[in-house]
């Protein structure tokens, strides 16, 4: 499912919602107040990636990211997923 980091242990251990096919693209997990377990977040330009290295076009690509990926609700544990900014570093 994903490396054996300590971050994907905890991911692992608290039983978090993954988004299966998507484990290139797994950046990590969020927490904040009023949180009790962490949800797991993927970073948005390494889903198109992949889904483009899998043969899409990037319409194709969004298109399915929108409709199959953040377009899935899975409970209060439903994956973030993360557009970065620009002068991110
Ligand atoms: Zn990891």
């Amino acid at each position: 499912m994903t490396c054996q980091c300590e971050v994907c242990e905890t991911l692992i251990r608290s039983s978090a919602t993954v988004a299966d096919g998507l484990e290139p693209a797994l950046m990590g997990f969020v927490m904040r107040f009023g949180m009790s377990e962490p949800v797991a977040v993927y970073d948005v330009n390494a889903v198109i990636r992949g889904f483009t290295e899998a043969g899409c076009s990037d319409s194709e690509a969004w298109e399915r990211f929108e409709f199959n990926v953040i377009g899935a609700w899975a409970g209060d544990r439903t994956p973030f997923f993360l557009w970065q900014c620009a002068g991110y570093r």
